[in-house]
């Protein structure tokens, strides 16, 4: 019998990590590190070995992922999805050397070596050469059928290269989403005033996910092929490192860098060069994937419960680092959202100096109990915002202070809310000067009315002049009123005016994105102006219209019927009527109006006869998706004169280039 105090620990920790469980794999909004998931699973691993009769079918060291969603049909895995065991040093990654070396009753055996990407385990089937389904790794057993959504990842071929393939053909990968697209995406979560995904783990699991298949093509997914799953048919290959050569014959996508060793230490080296390098690669990794390279080897050594015995995932130490915390301070969103952030003493965490973390909310400080003056555990994982994990409070002097959440807006004085159900605090006022000045930031942006020259100091200037009190009012702006405005010139004054002129036209997705609604950014926007095709339809939107919208649910509905319950709103909205902004799309028929979906573009340099931002904001409109700078991923430079550098990259890596009349012809005309 086990002791009872084990029992109970045990029960207490089965909770907890089905309770993270469910937050990482469904939510794929996590609550604590990875690093402090392993340490309670290593905790949960060593109470289990000492007393066996604790494991249950149902424990968390026994089972992978999570239950499928609701929502996308189910699919069974003719052949479980399982997990990997972790090292966390060399002698973790040798005690499991000498074990396999046991059981295979020899000393020496190859190894393929990988870097462990963090991403979502994605089952790719493949009948005759034909992508036929692909689905997620759900509880290992029975996963989701996303195979709508993963034909829009480009480096999935829909056909095999190699007409001699098996004819039922498993395999399987890793869908991540890239780094540096991660950041872009990240900041306009966070410009909407959503909370941002914590890793670009979670954004490409959330991606998969969609019920929209166009909001999937809109992300800039991409995978790695790691392994066979199941196959019908014989002539495969008889190692692993044959069977990545293999995958590559048949255009599927492969991580070059993998590596055959013949011994521990070669693979410690392995693992060793990627510790600093793993950073400045643009795919996110946590570990290095060791695996015994003979498959007869991998049959005879099996599976134990979720980890094969065959596999070991050597996992990277978290980017963490203690310092204090000197202060908290607020800032106010957009939608008015009262933002805490720490002030840190300045730390260097994986190659970066930290000096604030994002605190996200108030519950999130009172949950950790900071208090200001605090040794702190940050963590800054990947090229993600910098986290306060942890307080040290063996560290605590008694003299720290608990941080009393503002009650009133630090910009205009007025109180401060907490809706029912939300985390986060509000300014109840709808012209507070500092929100204001946030949201016509915002309002003028690229992805939104893209009012050039009305970024930067002009929007505060204006706001402090009393010349805007809401964004409608830069549509009544005379010129005779700015050049009163120091240092404002008449040829500023005329361009402001002009590029403010300019921008009534724009499609109705780029206004609805511009109002910061909250939660509708960009693809929602598109979303809902595509559905609706007029602000008057949209104004009169139930949340029952709403939500029978694929991808938008509950939180979004209710957000945009309040949004346009709020008199203040309608006023804007009658304002921008008034100035003759435009309100309404031609009505567009789907999906045939869609031919660039799948399709990444990059535009660049001068062009004759439209700007950049409206070759953008069309290239979207047809379902394509739009990128800064040019990878091996973009399908098209789109490029007008003294395109410069970009132009060079494309030529260097064959990406093809349209003149701007190229790419009218190939969106339909002009
Ligand atoms: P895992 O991430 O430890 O490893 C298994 C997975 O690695 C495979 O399913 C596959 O998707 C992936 N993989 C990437 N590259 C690979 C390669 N080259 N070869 C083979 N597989 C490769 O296992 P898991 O079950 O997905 O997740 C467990 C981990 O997730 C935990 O260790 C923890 O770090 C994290 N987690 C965190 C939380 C949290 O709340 N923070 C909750 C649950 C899980």
């Amino acid at each position: 019998m086990a002791n009872t105090n084990a029992a109970k620990r045990a029960q207490e920790l089965k909770a907890k990590l089905n309770y993270h469980n469910h937050h990482y794999y469904v939510l794929a909004q996590p609550e604590v590190s990875d690093g402090q998931y392993d340490e309670l699973m290593q905790e949960l691993r060593r109470i289990e070995e000492a007393n066996p009769e604790l494991v249950t079918p149902d424990s968390p060291t026994q089972r992978v992922g999570a239950e499928p969603l609701p929502g996308f049909s189910q699919v069974q895995h003719p052949v479980p999805m399982i997990s990997l065991a972790n090292a966390f040093n060399d002698n973790d990654f040798m005690a499991w050397h000498r074990r396999v070396a046991n059981l295979l009753e020899r000393d020496q055996f190859d190894m393929v070596c990988e870097l462990k990407y963090d991403g979502l385990a994605v089952a790719l089937t493949y009948q005759d050469g034909v992508f036929v389904q692909g689905a997620t790794r759900g509880n290992g057993l029975v996963g989701e059928d996303v195979t709508q959504n993963l034909r829009t990842v480009k480096s999935i071929p829909l056909r095999l290269l190699n007409s001699d393939v098996p004819s039922r053909l498993e395999v399987r990968g890793e869908v991540y989403f890239p780094k540096s697209e991660f950041l872009k995406f990240n900041d306009e979560r966070i410009a909407r005033g959503d909370e941002p995904y914590a890793n670009p783990r979670n954004t490409a699991a959330g991606s998969l996910r969609q019920l929209d298949p166009r909001m999937t093509a809109s992300r800039p997914l991409d995978i790695f092929i790691y392994s066979l799953g199941y196959v019908e048919g014989d002539g495969l290959p008889e190692t692993h490192a044959q069977t990545l050569e293999y995958f590559k014959g048949l255009g599927l996508k492969v991580s070059e860098g993998f590596r055959l060793v013949h011994t521990a230490d070669e693979a410690i080296d392995f693992y060793k060069s990627w510790l600093e390098g793993v950073e400045k690669i643009d795919v996110a990794a946590d570990g290095v994937v060791i695996k015994v390279d003979r498959l007869d080897f991998q049959q005879h050594l099996g599976i134990v419960g979720r980890e094969p015995r065959w596999a070991i995932a050597y996992k990277f130490p978290a980017v963490q680092s203690v310092t204090r915390l000197e202060g908290i301070d607020v800032n106010v969103g957009r939608t008015g959202s009262i933002n805490p952030f720490a002030i840190l003493e300045p730390v260097i965490i994986g190659g970066a100096t930290v000096r604030r973390a994002t605190l996200h909310n108030e519950e999130y400080i009172r949950s950790k109990d900071l208090r200001v003056g605090d040794w702190v555990v940050v963590e800054r994982a990947g090229e993600v915002i910098p986290q306060v994990v942890s307080v040290i409070t063996s560290r605590r002097t008694g003299e720290e202070m608990p941080f009393k959440f503002p009650t009133e807006c630090p910009s205009c004085g007025q109180p401060v809310v907490n809706p029912e159900d939300e985390a986060a605090n509000y300014c109840v006022n709808a012209s507070c000067p500092e929100q204001l000045v946030r949201l016509l930031e915002h309002f003028v942006s690229r992805n939104a009315m893209d009012i050039d020259g009305m970024g930067g100091k002009w929007g505060a200037i204006l706001i402090e002049q009393g010349l805007i009190k809401d964004v409608a009012d830069l549509y009544f702006l005379k010129k005779e009123a700015l050049l009163e405005i120091e240092r404002m010139g008449e040829k500023s004054a005329d361009n402001m005016i002009a590029a403010i002129a300019a921008s009534k036209s724009r499609p109705l997705a780029r206004l609805l994105t511009a109002l910061g609604v909250r939660h509708v950014g960009s693809e929602v926007g598109e979303l809902l102006a595509r559905h609706f095709t007029t602000m008057d339809d949209l104004m009169a939107a139930t949340d029952e219209s709403l939500t029978a919208i694929p991808s938008i649910g509950p939180r979004i509905a209710e957000s945009v019927v309040g949004y346009f319950a709020n008199e203040g709103n309608r006023a804007v909205i009658e304002k921008l009527r008034e100035a003759r902004v435009r309100l309404e799309d031609e009505p567009r028929d789907e999906p045939a109006e869609q031919p660039l979906v799948g399709l990444r573009f990059v535009v660049t340099g001068r062009l004759e006869r439209y700007s950049r931002s409206q070759i953008e904001g069309r290239i979207k409109e047809l379902g394509g998706a739009v990128s800064g700078s040019v990878s091996k991923r973009t399908d098209y430079l789109v490029a007008g004169a003294d395109a410069g550098s970009k132009l060079a990259d494309a030529q260097s890596l064959e990406v093809k280039v349209l003149t701007e009349d190229e790419f009218l012809a190939m969106a339909g005309g002009t």
